[in-house]
């Protein structure tokens, strides 16, 4: 009869939650494709497997009714489905909930156990279809379930939210207030309607519409896009944030090394200098031994102001490398010009520390090279000094070969070997890393800002080289440089030896010119007038542009240094109100500009300016000498 095929009242909660368990599923499917967090995955199986569950719940329920006379063994099979569709869904609960609650997997055997169970279930649910113990239907369509349906069947579930409950409770710090709520919410929803099915042995089929209501929560709550992107946002703040912490630590742990490497030569440089007053003050003669004291204070002074100066140049390096400043100036060389420099740097260096220092050059390297002798100079020396420096006994070797590339190009191989410390393999990866310092206890007493390298392995990277290094910790390193390089074909007759050439260059006089040194201070000033005291000249000072511009007008003079930074009328104004200058007799004397900004390119900008020539300071006497020679007229020049 007719109107005994209305759905079974039971269903109709059922039903409901389909309706808007298939709502909520066309919303998240819209949006699935968009990149999601966590648990996410394990969220759509969790909707997808509930979905089919309520599907087939209805079914079932619908086909079931004697009245439509569906076969029997189908209507089994549809309640059989129904019921594993069940279980399905609560097993995949669990593994959604210690997705959140069980992030460092120390949980994962309730989700063995549940495994287990399922199988047990499963076992037990297919030996039901022949043998007819948990769930059945009668030859006229009833439908029966043993003592065992509610044992057999609810088990699982019931484990699965419960150990999930407790779960929650006992993880529930490691959540934020947001996932306890939802989670437990959707974990109590779900178990109240299984707990009220089992109790009334199925007449009341709330486990399915409760399961959906806790997935509703859990949508809502948990796993929208909007939420997503707000916790990746967060996260992508939090390391930024660490980031910035990460980096300004760095920064401020180099500032304090800096600082140290600075203040200490700074300190010797200070406390020599008080020696030497001491020395002279005191009256007494200054004797022979005092003499001796005084040129050994004198040294100590100058070693630190070496020091000094190279921790300021790999400071300019690095920030030149990192401004992607520094050129590669290739240019005619002779390598053993290079290495007979190294070999005179380092050896005394190594010998201070009684260390045998060894040099092996291969003959068949071609000895005239086109490159960048500068860099290859530096790169060669702070592997030695590296070399000399972390190695106490034994020795430090320097290996020379070559291999050829082409006609016109070989590879320059530097092995540098020492017998020192070595380095830690878990150190290695971060050497070339910049201002990192390995094995800080153990360095403490050694000198070093843990640029070197940094700049050795950038600069080797410019010329298209390669550096690697092997170390054995406690027994010594051996760092290779492989570098190719141009061979220089072209016989250069004037190419004779260099350091002969240099000699050339600053020994001589110029007894007939009057140079004027210009620069707002006084310690400058004496150091420059003491240096071409040398070449037997006369020598001015001024103190300040327009006191300079005032001598000029004066005075016609050979040449003339000005200092860059100078208070009120700086070195550049000066230097071009005094091309302005009608009264000026001046006008055509070579101007040097002797600056301490010796950063890259100046020197190309002043001579743009008009000036002669550039000198950087700290000066270098040599340096000093051969731009004088340059700008000097031959006839004023004594040998
Ligand atoms: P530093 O100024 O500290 O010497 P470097 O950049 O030259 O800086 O070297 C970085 C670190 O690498 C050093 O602090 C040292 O720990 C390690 N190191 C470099 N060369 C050697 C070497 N030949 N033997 C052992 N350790 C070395």
């Amino acid at each position: 009869m007719l109107h005994n095929y209305s759905i079974p009242p039971k269903t109709y909660f059922e039903i409901a939650s389909l309706g808007y368990l298939l709502v909520l599923y066309l919303i998240s499917f819209n949006d699935s494709n968009r990149e999601r967090i966590r648990a996410y995955k394990l969220f759509r199986s969790l909707e997808t497997n509930m979905l089919l569950a309520l599907v087939v719940s209805i079914l079932t329920y619908i086909f079931s009714y004697p009245e439509l006379g569906t076969p029997i063994f189908i209507c089994t099979i549809l309640r059989t489905m129904d019921s594993i569709m069940c279980v399905m869904a609560s097993r995949i609960f669990i593994v959604y909930l210690l997705e959140y609650v069980d992030s460092e997997k120390k949980y994962q055997w309730i989700r063995i156990v549940g495994n287990v169970l399922f199988a047990i279930y499963l076992g037990l649910m297919i030996l039901n279809l022949p043998l007819k113990f948990i769930l059945w239907y009668m030859p006229d369509g009833t439908y029966m379930h043993g003592a065992l349906f509610v044992p057999i069947v609810f088990t699982a579930p019931v484990y699965y939210l419960s150990s999930g409950i407790i779960l929650l409770i006992i993880r529930m710090r490691t959540l934020d207030s947001r996932e306890q709520l939802a989670l437990s919410a959707a974990s109590l929803i779900t178990l109240f309607g299984t707990i009220i099915q089992a109790a009334t042995d199925g007449a009341l089929l709330l486990s399915l519409p409760f399961g959906a209501a806790g997935i509703f929560v859990l949508y809502f709550s948990l796993e929208t896009t909007d939420y997503h992107e707000l916790i990746k946002s967060n996260e992508m703040l939090r390391i930024a944030e660490q980031d910035a912490i990460k980096a300004n630590r760095a920064k401020s742990d180099f500032l304090a090394n800096m600082s140290h490497e600075i203040r200490t030569p700074m300190n010797a440089v200070l406390g020599m200098d008080e020696l030497i007053i001491n020395e002279i003050k005191q009256e007494n003669k200054i004797d022979d031994s005092a003499v001796t004291r005084i040129r050994e204070y004198a040294d100590n002074i100058k070693d630190a102001g070496q020091i000094l100066l190279s921790v300021i140049n790999d400071i300019l390096d690095l920030s030149k490398i990192e401004s992607g400043k520094m050129e590669i100036k290739n240019a005619p060389y002779m390598l053993h010009t290079l290495t007979g420099e190294v070999d005179t740097m380092i050896r005394i260096k190594a010998e201070q520390k009684d260390l045998k220092y060894i040099q092996q050059i291969d003959h068949a390297i071609p000895d005239r090279l086109i490159g960048d002798e500068l860099r290859i100079r530096q790169i060669m020396i702070n592997l030695l000094n590296n070399a000399v420096k972390y190695t106490d006994k034994g020795e430090v070797k320097l290996e020379m070969s070559s291999q050829a590339v082409s006609e016109d190009t070989v590879n320059l191989c530097v092995k540098v070997k020492d017998t020192g410390i070595g380095i830690r393999s878990e150190d290695i990866p971060r050497l070339f890393g910049d201002y990192k310092r390995l094995n800080e206890e153990h360095n403490r007493g050694i000198e070093g800002t843990g640029l070197g390298l940094a700049i050795v392995k950038r600069m080797v990277d410019l010329m298209n080289g390669q550096i690697d290094v092997t170390s054995e910790y406690g027994k010594g390193s051996v760092f290779t440089v492989v570098i190719p390089q141009t061979v220089n074909r072209k016989v250069q007759d004037e190419a004779a030896d260099g350091s002969s050439k240099e000699d050339e260059a600053t020994a001589y006089k110029t007894p007939d010119c009057t140079f004027l040194i210009v620069d707002d201070n006084k310690v400058n000033l004496i150091i420059a007038s003491r240096f071409l005291d040398d070449l037997a000249g006369r020598v001015e000072t001024a103190l300040s542009g327009p006191e300079s511009l005032q001598k000029m007008r004066e005075k016609k003079y050979d040449m003339i240094f000005m200092d860059h930074m100078m208070p009120g009328m700086d070195g550049v104004e000066t230097y071009k109100k005094s091309k302005e200058d009608p009264d000026n007799l001046n006008l055509d004397t070579p101007m040097i500009m002797m600056t301490a900004n010796a950063l890259h390119g100046v020197r190309e900008e002043y001579l743009e300016m008009g000036f002669a020539d550039y000198i950087s300071k700290p000066v270098d006497v040599k340096e000093l000498k051969k731009v004088v020679k340059l700008h000097t007229p031959q006839e004023k020049i004594v040998r």
